[in-house]
């Protein structure tokens, strides 16, 4: 089976283990066949993103022995392509806007999903209204609707009946950045020719909303593998606040990139450090 892979970090904070697992996987899952692996870099949120954590991350790559097979992609490049979407889905009905704060739907929300408390959809019917900025929410109940039941198949996790409610009227369109991650991500994976997604299982829930997308926009169905995430001995994945060393800071140390990667494909993890349970790995 030939896949077409990528690896796809924000580039809002160095990487850390954690990726270089992610990266690992991504990459020998393309060279198990004679596929491709592709690295894009997610770089659309204006306020966070850094073009010189980009280079890092790519610099890591490189040192970690995981050479691409295509240009790299950055999503400041389609942002024209967001918008089409976006503009399609709002002239079909499917997202209406919303100006609810943070603290409001906090306030409102009657259930707390996997990513926080579920939008209570109190915007949800509203017309667009002229000069007001929104963010954009997806209506999942009428999208829904149209789309009717939809699967995805894990690689891990198997066959998958698609549940986009278990994440609620997510946004699409943000006010503060040309899209959010899941439109961007949808359209590029389509756009990349990804057939196998591959990522962390803190995304799994993720999917359901991606699947949507995809019937919504006649866009290409991949399959996914969604791996457990490497955690601490508290069992709470890593994170470089909580003192994971970063990438950079190994490789300026004089670490040997490629010995790490194979630790990391053989599942010899630094002490401290194992494989959470995949659904069940806390946040
Ligand atoms: N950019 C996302 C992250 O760094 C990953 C997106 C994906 O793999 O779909 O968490
Ligand atoms: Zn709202």
């Amino acid at each position: 089976m030939t896949n077409r892979t990528r690896f796809a970090p924000s580039p809002n904070g160095l990487l850390h283990l954690g990726h270089a697992y992610a990266a690992v996987i991504a990459h020998d899952l393309a060279r198990a066949g004679e596929g491709e692996f592709l690295v894009r870099i997610e770089d659309i949120d204006g306020t966070r993103s850094r073009e010189d954590l980009a280079a890092e991350m790519l610099a890591d790559l490189e040192w970690l022995g995981l050479p691409r097979d295509r240009p790299v992609l950055y999503q400041s490049s389609r942002i024209d392509a967001y918008a089409r979407a976006g503009e399609e889905l709002i002239r079909r009905g499917l997202l209406y806007p919303c100006t609810c704060t943070r603290a409001e739907i906090a306030a409102a929300a009657r259930e707390i999903g996997p990513d926080g408390p579920i939008y209570p959809g109190t915007c949800r019917g509203r017309e667009p209204d002229q000069g007001i900025s929104a963010a954009w929410r997806l209506d999942v109940a009428r999208a829904s609707a149209l789309a009717g039941p939809l699967w995805w198949h894990d690689a891990l996790a198997g066959e998958q009946l698609a549940r986009p409610d278990l994440l609620g009227d997510v946004v699409l369109l943000r006010k503060d950045a040309p899209a959010s991650y899941h439109l961007a991500a949808t359209l590029d994976d389509a756009f990349q020719g990804i057939s196998l997604v591959t990522r962390g299982m803190d995304l799994f829930a993720s999917t359901h909303i991606h699947r949507l997308l995809q019937a919504l926009l006649d866009l290409p169905v991949p399959r996914w593998h969604h791996h457990p995430l490497l955690v601490e001995a508290d069992g709470r994945k890593l994170a470089k606040r909580r003192g994971s060393p970063a990438l950079k800071d190994l490789r300026d140390g004089g670490a040997d990139g490629l010995a790490l990667a194979r630790a990391l494909r053989d599942g010899r993890f630094p002490a401290g450090i194992s494989l959470g349970q995949g659904l069940d790995t806390a946040p």
